[in-house]
């Protein structure tokens, strides 16, 4: 067993990230990352750049491997944006809550047909030589006019995917949630090229 630390400071992401690993059966423990650690300043310019960061910092920090991801919701009619500022849309403190309620201001004159986003995520599995390996998944959908449901977090209230039945991700279970989600399609691929490696 190889034991990885998961680079996240984030809880809510941490608990899908084990969920979806878990069920991925690879020869390696997880342990969280030391809550005293600093948070890692995210200044990359894309997704993978800000995972690297937050996967080497750890490397460094630990001396073991690390697993890190960083996700953003890319929406059309803001070409693209919040896209990798989608923690800090609101600023630097902004809580889930605020992010939503600038995103849905932003949006508050957009037909519904134009409505269209994706959430990207880019996961990553590093070794404290330099070794990388990954992945990304992405989950097209709509954002509403209104938050509906209380599970997920982030934008999960806004969000619709196309995959589903019309429901937002915070109106699905976490199974639910999983079977479609960008976080679980990027570490369901990286899950694969871990096996890979760690079998050879
Ligand atoms: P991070 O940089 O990967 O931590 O994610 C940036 C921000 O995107 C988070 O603070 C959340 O607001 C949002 N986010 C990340 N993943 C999800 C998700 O699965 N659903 C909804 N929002 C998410």
């Amino acid at each position: 067993m190889t034991t990885f630390v998961v680079a996240t400071a984030n809880p809510d992401k941490a608990v899908e990230i084990g969920a979806v690993l878990h069920d991925c059966q690879l020869p390696i423990t997880l342990v969280p990352r030391d809550p005293s650690l600093p948070e890692v300043d995210e200044s990359g310019a894309t997704l993978e750049d800000n995972a690297r960061l937050k996967a080497i910092d750890v490397c460094t920090r630990t001396g073991h491997p690390a697993i890190a991801d960083d996700t953003g919701l890319e929406v059309d009619a803001l070409d693209g944006a919040p896209g990798v500022y989608s923690a800090r849309f609101a600023g630097d403190d902004a809580s889930y809550a605020d992010n939503v309620q600038l995103l849905l201001e932003k949006l508050h004159d957009v037909p519904d047909d134009r409505r269209t986003a994706r959430f990207a995520t880019v996961a990553v599995a590093r070794w404290p030589d330099g070794r990388e390996i990954a992945a990304l998944g992405t989950v097209d959908g709509h954002i509403l006019t209104e938050p509906r449901g209380t599970g997920g977090f982030g934008y999960d209230p806004v969000f619709v995917p196309d995959d589903g039945d019309g429901r937002t991700f915070a109106e699905m279970s976490r199974e639910e949630k999983d079977a479609c989600s960008h976080r679980a399609r990027a570490f369901r691929t990286l899950a694969d090229g871990l096996r890979a490696v760690l079998e050879q």
